[in-house]
């Protein structure tokens, strides 16, 4: 005669008691009123639609559903220029000249890591010659 150890488990008919039950949503007060069904509750409340969440240009909160055409005009949403590699914000606007600007930028910067590099292999190779 042992111990016996039995994991606790919810009898058969609890588990399908609360699958047949519904509940509300907890962004109900959002504006998710559909019923979701226990066994389906923990996914819907990862991916539901009337979760808040801030735009990604500021911090503002809305609702998911609607913050991809909020941030289809939102002026602080940042895109990217692929011209010039930069990043600007929608309300500042990106014309020329501001292209020519930020790949004058772009080059300087790659040049300054390219120096930067070239300064540690002229040390690595310094140090070398000395050994
Ligand atoms: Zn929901
Ligand atoms: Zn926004
Ligand atoms: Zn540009």
């Amino acid at each position: 005669m042992g111990c016996k150890y039995e994991e606790q488990k919810y009898p058969e008919s609890i588990v399908k008691a609360l699958s047949a039950l519904s509940f509300s949503c907890v962004n109900s007060k959002n504006g998710c009123l559909d019923p979701i069904p226990y066994n389906a509750l923990y996914d819907h409340e990862r991916y539901c639609g009337f979760r808040l969440k801030n735009c990604s240009g500021r911090k503002k909160e809305m609702i998911e559903k609607e913050i991809k055409d909020h941030e289809a005009i939102c002026g602080f949403v940042k895109l990217y220029c692929n011209i010039c590699e930069t990043y600007y914000q929608r309300q500042h606007g990106h014309d020329k000249l501001d292209c020519v600007l930020g790949r004058q930028e772009h080059a300087q910067n790659e040049f300054k890591k390219c120096k930067e590099e070239y300064r540690q292999l002229e040390a690595e190779m310094q140090n070398k010659r000395r050994h």
